[in-house]
């Protein structure tokens, strides 16, 4: 090959790799053409390989030719390759525009469930006449949860709490919030105004106005010289906060090992107002709590000395509660999170 020819067909690789440059439309295609036009066995390099059978002194010029032919590649390359990517980082921004005219998405508000409303508010009732809120472990000892409340291991009293065993010896899921007078009892001194809300488990058929799992709000008040007559003016002014003033409420004769005396608390039916219904069993009362004077041995497994200190606990279901004030008739639905049910509160 002479001198004039291979620079003719130098110049005509150029034009040809130019044009495949320019109709390169991303960068794997323009990739494909720089391996074919400028890789280590591409056309210029093919080319430029017949350099050897040139005269010596027309081989500089055949390569200083080379040499321009490459730059312009290399120039064409990088400016295509420049173009292709602010093409791609236009595509991306007008994909990715924000509409800032667009209106925003509603930010959805949930609401309080039932329960923690009636928490609250039998909270803020106790709390007005200084009641202040403790949480207590929801898996017990067997010792608090039962022996410390009067309620040694081989009492009858047991069978009223059908009881869910944990796998560690001597613990158990709570079956009431009681054990928590206990915890109050060993962790503060009188004068105490304790309020305990939380989860409590039995080992129950689950039925209407049965779960295996609910809730209760335990109170202890223990102090020098509390009476009797403390807890049923609290109680009273409770149902009277609860369920309006004009609303009747009685003491019941009860029992509960860690209380003596014991009461069932009743306010009057809220559906019948005291006729007789369905709702009350046709008494006219609707049993809200159970209360009674704390029983000295649980006075002194708490710390205190019986001579000196006088209390009075109570437990409400909170359940029930919110069964009255909303007007539910299945208390399984407080659990189940149907939306349609969660979203009348
Ligand atoms: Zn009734």
């Amino acid at each position: 090959m002479d001198l004039e020819t291979l620079s003719a067909r130098l110049a005509e690789l150029q034009a040809a790799g130019l044009e495949a440059i320019a109709s390169a439309t991303d960068p794997a295609s323009l990739e494909a053409v720089q391996v074919a036009y400028l890789g280590r066995r591409g056309e210029l390099k093919t080319l430029l390989g017949g350099i050897g059978g040139l005269p010596a002194e027309d081989r500089p010029r055949v390569g200083a030719i080379g040499n321009r032919v490459r730059e312009a590649l290399e120039a064409a390359l990088q400016g295509r390759q420049a173009e292709l990517d602010s093409a791609a980082l236009e595509a991306r921004l007008a994909h990715e525009a924000v509409d800032v005219t667009l209106p925003g998405r509603p930010f959805r508000r949930g609401s309080l469930h039932p329960l923690i409303e009636t928490n609250r508010e039998i909270a803020r009732i106790f709390g007005q006449f200084g009641f202040v809120v403790y949480e207590g472990p929801e898996v017990e000892t067997d010792v608090r949860n039962f022996q410390a409340l009067n309620i040694p291991p081989d009492h009858p009293a047991r069978d009223l709490w059908d009881t869910l065993y944990t796998d560690v010896p001597g613990h158990l899921l709570r079956t009431h919030t009681s054990p928590g007078q206990i915890h109050v009892m060993q962790q503060t001194a009188p004068p105490i105004r304790a309020l305990l809300p939380g989860r409590c488990f039995r080992y129950e058929a689950v039925d209407a106005s049965h779960g295996f799992e609910f809730f209760q709000v335990e109170g202890l008040m223990v102090d020098e010289g509390t009476t009797m007559a403390d807890l049923r003016g609290l109680l009273d002014a409770f149902a009277h906060a609860m369920f309006g003033r004009a609303r009747p409420t009685r003491f019941r004769p009860g029992y509960y090992p860690f209380t003596e005396p014991s009461v069932a608390f009743d306010v009057q039916c809220v559906v019948c107002d005291g006729a007789g219904c369905p709702s009350c069993k046709r008494t006219g009362w609707m049993t809200i709590l159970g209360a009674g004077m704390v029983h000295p041995v649980v006075l002194r497994n708490g710390g205190l000395d019986p001579e000196r200190y006088q209390g009075f606990a109570f437990g409400l279901g909170t359940d029930r509660i919110a069964i009255l004030r909303y007007g539910i008739n299945d208390i399984r639905m407080f659990l189940e999170n149907d939306l349609r049910f969660l979203e009348q509160f």
